[in-house]
C-alpha cells in the first residue's frame, strides 16, 4: 500500500517509500566507469573564464596516469611534466570526478599554500562542480557542507583542501591523498619529514583501495648531475621534489612512433630542430620541427596531436636501445608507484614555436649576463625537466681565482684605464662583538667589465675619541659614511690628477641588529633616519638602501619600493631597492668565471688578500637555487659585489649602447663624475624649488 496519503487523524502527509528509494537509488547504484571514461562523459572543467568539456583526446598523455589512479595494484601515481599540459585538470579534477561519482572515499588535496587551495576551490573547483552534472547531483546544498576547504557529498564522501602543514598531514585518515604542484612548496613538513611519506601514512588504513598522487613541474636544482651513462634510460637527474618521487616509481615515459622507421622514440626537447639562418629569434622559432633521432624523419607540429593519440607509455626497460618494445617483465622496472614523466614537446597547450622562442631568449640572456633564472624556469616549467645549474660557486676554487687575479695587476685605490663609473657598496654589521661598516669600491667599464679597486672597513669614530662604532646603537655613526664613502673620490690612472666621484652608494638596510639596555635596536630604523638626513643635505640621489628579498617574491632583478608600513620613520618616502639576491649572485659568479677577456669580465683584484677570495666563494647553492652562506662564515665580498651589480642594473647599465653611452658612462674627458685636479668635487644637489600645490578635493 502506498503511504503517499494524508492521514486526517494525525494531520500528516506520509511520503512514498518507493518513490524515495527510486529518487535516491543513484547514490548506491553500482558503477564501474574508469576515470578517463567518467571524465570524458561527464566532466566539465574551468578554462579561466567559463567551463569547457574535458576531453582526454586533447591530452592523450594524461589517460594512462588517470587510469592508474583507479588501479589497486598501485599505491601512488606520480606525474612530472611541463606546465600548460592539462596535467592538473586530469589528475585533480579528473580524479575528484572519478572518486565522487564512482568510488567515494575521503580525499585530502594538498596545494602549495593555503591561499592557493582556497583560490583553487573558489574558482576551478566551484566552476567544475557546478557544471559537472554527476557531481552537482551529489552536493547537499547545505552551506556547511560546501566551504572553501571542505566539501561533503550526499554519498558520504568528504573532500578537504589544505596546504602541507604538520597538522593537516597528521592524525586524520583518508582514502585518497593528492598533492598538486608538488615542487612549489617544500618537500619536508616541519620536523615531521617528507611530505609524500606523510601523505602515504594518511591513506594507510585504506589499504589497497587507497591512493596517493603527486603532480608537478620540477622545481629543484640538480646539484650533482650524473653523466648520461650513469643514468637509467628513463631516470631523471638526481634532485629532490617530484623528480625524486618519479625516480622511485616505475619511470614511465611517453613515446612516439616514427612513421618512417617504425621505431619508438622519446619526443624530448632535443628532438626539436630549427634553422639558425635567421637573425630574429621569432623567425628561428617558426622554423621548428621534430626529428626522429634514428632515421631523421621530419615531423611537423600539425602532426603532434595525431602522434600523441597513437603514442604509448613505456616503463623503464620496456623499450630497448633500438626503439623496439621489450615484453620480458624481468627486464622492465617494477614498482608499486606508477610514475610518469613527459616533456613540453608533447604538451597540448604549448606550441613548439613558443617553446623554442623561450629557449632562445633565455639562452641569450644567460650568455649575455650570466643570469640563469629564465633558463632555469624554461627547463622546469616549459620542458618539465630538472635543471642542472651551469655555475656553482664552489667549482672555481680560491686558488684558481687568485691565479687568475695575478694577470690583472691594477693598483688599489686607482680607477683603471677604461673604467667609466664607480659604485660604492656598504655592508652593515651591527653585532655586539664585531660591529662595523664594510665598504667596497667597484668600477665598471665598457661592456660592463668590472674592477674592484678598494675594500675597507670603518671601525672607529673620531667623534667619540676613536671608540668602536656600532651602527645598530649609535645613529650618528652612520654620518661617517658621508665623508668616508659617499663623498670619497679615487684618482684616475692617467696621472692627470683628475679624480672620479662615485655615481651611487648602495647600503644594506637589514644588517644584523643588537641590543641596548635590554631593548632590541633596529639597524633598519637608523638606516631610514640616515637617508632622511642625506635628503636634507641634498645627497640622497647618491645613496640607496638595499634589502634582499626572497626568490618567490621577486619577478625582476631589482625592484624599487617605498616601504611605509614597516617603519614609522619611512612614511612611504624612502626608496628601498629590493634585490633578487640569487640572480644577482649568479651574475657575479658568471662574471668571475669568465675565462676570456670581454664584456662583463671581472678583473679580479691582484691586490686583495686571500680572505677577499674566501668571502667571494663562501656560499653554495641549495636545491631551490638560493645562495646559502654557511654559519659563521664571512661572505662580505660576495654580498658587496652583488650590491654593485644591483646598482649597475638600477642605473640602467645593462641597457647601455656603448657606442653612444650616457655621459655618466662615458670616457673621462666628458664624464661628469670625473673632476679636474684644480676643482673641488661637488656632491650636493640643490633642492628643487617646491610649490605647495593644492591637492584638490581628492587629496
Ligand atoms: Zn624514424
Amino acid at each position: 500500500m502506498s503511504l503517499k496519503t494524508f492521514d486526517p487523524r494525525l494531520g500528516v502527509q506520509f511520503a512514498d517509500a518507493a518513490e524515495i528509494r527510486r529518487k535516491l537509488a543513484y547514490l548506491c547504484r553500482p558503477v564501474n566507469k574508469s576515470p578517463v571514461l567518467a571524465a570524458d562523459e561527464g566532466l566539465w572543467i574551468s578554462d579561466g573564464t567559463d567551463v569547457t568539456k574535458f576531453l582526454s583526446s586533447q591530452v592523450p598523455y594524461i589517460r594512462e596516469p588517470m587510469e592508474c589512479l583507479s588501479r589497486r595494484i598501485y599505491e601512488a601515481v606520480i606525474l612530472m611534466g611541463p606546465a600548460r599540459s592539462g596535467k592538473t585538470k586530469g589528475l585533480v579534477e579528473g580524479w575528484i570526478n572519478y572518486t565522487v561519482t564512482q568510488a567515494p572515499g575521503d580525499m585530502l588535496l594538498i596545494y602549495s599554500t593555503k591561499k592557493k587551495a582556497e583560490s583553487m576551490s573558489k574558482k576551478d573547483l566551484a566552476r567544475c562542480f557546478a557544471a559537472t552534472e554527476e557531481i552537482n547531483k551529489l552536493r547537499t546544498g547545505r552551506k556547511s557542507d560546501d566551504t572553501l576547504t571542505f566539501k561533503h557529498f550526499l554519498n558520504g564522501m568528504n573532500l578537504s583542501l589544505d596546504s602541507a602543514t604538520e597538522s593537516s598531514l597528521s592524525a586524520e585518515t583518508f582514502r585518497y591523498a593528492g598533492c598538486s604542484d608538488y615542487d612549489r612548496a617544500d618537500d619536508g613538513v616541519g620536523q615531521e619529514g617528507s611530505k609524500f611519506q606523510l601523505m602515504l601514512k594518511r591513506i594507510q588504513n585504506a589499504k589497497s583501495s587507497g591512493m596517493a598522487m603527486a603532480e608537478s613541474s620540477p622545481g629543484r636544482i640538480v646539484r650533482q648531475p650524473k653523466s648520461p651513462a650513469e643514468l637509467g634510460p628513463h631516470e631523471a637527474q638526481p634532485c629532490g621534489g617530484i623528480a625524486q618521487l618519479y625516480n622511485q616509481g616505475d619511470r614511465r615515459r611517453f613515446y612516439w612512433q616514427c612513421d618512417d622507421c617504425g621505431f619508438w622514440f622519446l619526443p624530448d626537447f632535443e628532438t626539436l630542430h630549427w634553422e639558425g639562418k635567421y637573425s630574429d629569434p621569432q623567425d628561428v622559432a617558426k622554423s621548428t620541427y621534430c626529428q626522429c633521432p634514428r632515421c631523421l624523419h621530419r615531423i611537423d607540429e600539425h602532426q603532434k596531436q595525431e602522434k600523441s593519440l597513437a603514442a604509448r607509455w613505456f616503463r623503464e626497460g620496456a623499450v630497448d636501445s633500438f626503439g623496439e618494445e621489450v615484453t620480458d617483465e624481468d627486464k622492465i622496472r617494477q614498482s608499486k608507484w606508477a610514475s610518469f614523466g613527459f616533456e613540453g614537446v608533447v604538451a597540448a597547450y604549448q606550441s613548439w614555436e613558443n617553446l623554442v622562442y623561450r629557449y632562445l631568449t633565455a639562452q641569450t640572456l644567460y650568455e649575455d649576463s650570466g643570469d640563469e633564472d629564465s633558463l632555469m624556469s624554461f627547463y622546469n616549467i616549459d620542458v618539465g625537466r630538472p635543471y642542472i645549474l651551469q655555475i656553482e660557486g664552489k667549482d672555481i676554487g680560491v686558488h684558481e681565482l687568485m691565479e687568475k687575479a695575478k694577470g690583472n695587476p691594477y693598483l688599489r685605490g686607482v680607477v683603471p684605464v677604461g673604467g667609466r663609473f664607480l659604485i660604492m657598496s656598504i655592508d652593515v654589521q651591527g653585532g655586539k662583538s664585531n660591529a662595523r661598516f664594510v665598504v667596497q669600491a667597484q668600477v665598471f667599464g665598457e661592456g660592463l667589465q668590472r674592477w674592484v679597486i678598494d675594500r675597507f672597513e670603518i671601525l672607529t669614530t673620531p667623534h667619540r675619541n676613536g671608540d668602536r662604532i656600532n651602527p645598530a646603537i649609535y645613529a650618528e655613526d652612520w654620518d661617517l659614511l658621508i665623508e668616508l664613502v659617499i663623498k670619497k673620490t679615487y684618482p684616475v690612472a692617467d696621472g692627470s690628477g683628475r679624480v672620479m666621484k662615485p655615481i651611487l652608494t648602495l647600503c644594506d638596510s637589514g644588517g644584523s641588529a643588537s641590543e641596548k639596555d635590554g631593548k632590541k635596536t633596529s639597524v633598519t630604523d637608523f638606516a631610514y633616519q640616515f637617508y632622511n638626513r642625506l635628503k636634507a643635505k641634498g645627497l640622497s640621489h647618491l645613496f640607496r638602501l638595499v634589502k634582499g628579498a626572497s626568490n618567490k617574491d621577486m619577478d625582476s632583478l631589482i625592484k624599487e619600493s617605498y616601504p611605509d608600513k614597516r617603519s614609522k620613520l619611512a612614511h612611504g618616502e624612502i626608496p628601498l631597492l629590493m634585490l633578487h639576491t640569487s640572480r644577482l649572485k649568479n651574475r657575479v659568479v658568471a662574471s668571475y668565471s669568465r675565462d676570456e677577456f670581454g664584456s662583463r669580465y671581472f678583473h679580479l683584484p691582484a691586490w686583495a688578500e686571500r680572505e677577499w677570495f674566501d668571502e667571494l666563494t663562501a656560499e653554495f647553492i641549495d636545491e631551490k637555487g638560493q645562495w646559502i652562506c654557511p654559519d659563521k662564515t664571512r661572505n662580505e665580498s660576495f654580498d658587496l659585489c652583488a650590491y654593485a651589480e644591483a646598482g649597475m642594473h638600477f642605473l640602467g647599465g645593462d641597457d647601455i649602447h656603448w657606442e653612444s653611452a650616457p655621459p655618466w658612462a662615458s670616457e673621462w674627458q666628458i664624464n661628469p663624475n670625473v673632476i679636474d685636479a684644480d676643482l673641488q668635487p661637488v656632491f650636493e644637489r640643490k633642492p628643487k624649488k617646491r610649490y605647495n600645490h593644492s591637492r584638490g578635493i581628492f587629496g
